[in-house]
């Protein structure tokens, strides 16, 4: 699962800026960082966030984007040491149905 609230790292540049300002953030220099709850962050940010494995719970920092990955494959998040379960888990259970 995933903190919307937790805060990421954006970097100031020109792709995301008016987008940023928009949103009430206050533009400071290009290359400068700052914080954005993960929320309202832009469309498509594949930056660090801190999630915790759906099944073992424990939290890990990975690419958004990965998580995205995660959500669209199992419609939840495992890390990669449970989504190695997971898989054999499916696998196994898939064989077991075709031998019925
Ligand atoms: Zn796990």
């Amino acid at each position: 699962m995933i903190d919307e609230k937790q805060f990421v790292k954006i970097k100031w540049g020109m792709k995301h800026k008016t987008y940023y300002v928009n949103n009430g953030f206050e533009f400071t220099k290009t290359g400068d960082e700052f914080l954005v709850p993960l929320n309202q962050t832009h469309d498509g940010y594949a930056g660090d966030v801190v999630v915790h494995c759906d099944f073992c719970k424990e939290e890990r920092v990975i690419k958004k984007s990965r998580y995205d990955e995660s959500i669209k494959k199992y419609g939840k998040y495992y890390c990669s040491h449970c989504s190695q379960q997971h898989t054999i888990e499916e696998r196994r259970k898939s064989h077991y149905n075709r031998c019925l």
